[in-house]
């Protein structure tokens, strides 16, 4: 730290984001990107796009606001796009939370939520999930006035919450605002968008990283009714209003226009899931009930760090964390059934070594 970092953000620890190591190629199972390359057609648009970069992106994202909002079948003045879903959750911490509006979120969660919040300087709760993961709404329902955050799926366990549950968090008060990250919702669960016609204090935050095989793109976009809208575009008009650049936003339009490819690839995806949890079981592996395009598991052989190194000595890279509640466990990303073929592979042999 220089002499001159402001005193405001001497004690921020900043998120440590999943290895992206040079040193060999690695089967990379370790920050949920898609196994696939992006679609050709959206490749092209960018191409394409590329040839005006002399000039500035359009500020309103028309163009696209528009397509998502025929997507999902709401109006163009509910959405904002934004530079990754990381940009929209940073301004939802800015616009949402204060001294009066803490924070709440799960204690097992992206780990993005609680450097927002010191970065915004607000004050945080973590509410411990249940033993096996799962979320008691009533939690939250007894902490009204407080911001929520949600991953739904959550990560890294990928457990969903059932809209249903959603719901009763977002009806209990309808003084605090309720943001839904629904980062890896289109590989199994059920987005909450359909509710926001009824609920003025709800925001979904989506990604094109996950299932649109774009996260080197950094495209984003929140949905919500006008007014929640229109006050992240007064966040987003006072920090860069050129937040997506005119290749992402081409390619976003683009993607949509072929979404049947996405989805098609999330339904492989979802499959390749269960079949390689359905193996991990069966080799002794505790796994939970994931509907993401990942896989959050423990072994009662061997703990979650060996497991991460012997991997990676074969190549294979997955994502270990040190929160003591879940350093028993890795969180897999599920490519191709190939890939997941060469890792269910590696970690036989791993556990023929350790048992
Ligand atoms: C990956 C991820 C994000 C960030 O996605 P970007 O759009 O790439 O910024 C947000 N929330 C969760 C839960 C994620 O896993």
């Amino acid at each position: 730290m220089s002499r001159f970092f402001s005193e405001k953000y001497a004690a921020l620890t900043p998120y440590v984001p999943g290895e992206q190591p040079r040193d060999m190629q690695y089967l990379k199972l370790n920050t949920n990107e898609s196994p696939y390359p992006p679609i050709p057609a959206v490749v092209e648009a960018a191409r394409e796009e590329a040839t005006r970069a002399n000039l500035y992106s359009d500020p309103t994202a028309f163009a696209l606001r528009q397509a998502l909002a025929a997507r999902y079948d709401v109006s163009p003045d509910e959405v904002i796009a934004v530079n990754g879903s990381d940009e929209a959750l940073n301004f939802a911490f800015m616009a949402f939370c204060d001294a009066a509006h803490p924070a709440v979120f799960p204690d097992i969660t992206y780990g993005f939520y609680p450097v927002f919040a010191r970065l915004c300087g607000v004050p945080y709760e973590e509410i411990p999930l249940r033993e096996d993961f799962t979320l008691d709404p009533e939690e939250y329902i007894r902490r009204p006035g407080k911001t929520v955050f949600l991953a739904n799926p959550n990560a890294p366990t990928g457990i969903f919450l059932p809209l249903a549950q959603v719901e009763r968090i977002v009806r209990a008060d309808p003084d605090r605002v309720i943001i839904v990250d629904e980062a890896y919702v289109d590989f199994g669960g059920e987005s909450a968008i359909k509710l926001i016609p009824q609920y003025p204090n709800l925001l979904v935050v989506r990604t094109y990283s996950k299932s649109r095989s774009l996260a080197g793109a950094r495209l984003g976009f929140a949905v919500g009714q006008a007014s929640l809208i229109a006050d992240l575009e007064t966040i987003r008009y006072s920090t860069n209003p050129y937040n997506v650049n005119r290749m992402t936003l081409a390619m976003g339009a683009a993607s949509l226009a072929h979404d049947d490819v996405n989805r098609q690839r999330c339904r492989t995806v979802a499959e390749v899931r269960d079949r390689t949890a359905a193996e991990m079981r069966s080799l002794g592996f505790d796994v939970t009930d994931s509907s993401a395009n990942f896989l959050f598991a423990r072994h009662p052989a061997v703990d979650g760090e060996s497991l991460y190194r012997k991997l990676r000595q074969r190549g294979i890279l997955v994502r270990h964390f040190t929160l003591p509640r879940i350093r028993d466990y890795n969180r897999i990303t599920v490519g191709t059934a190939e890939q997941m073929k060469t890792f269910t592979a590696a970690v036989r042999e791993i556990l023929e070594e350790s048992t």
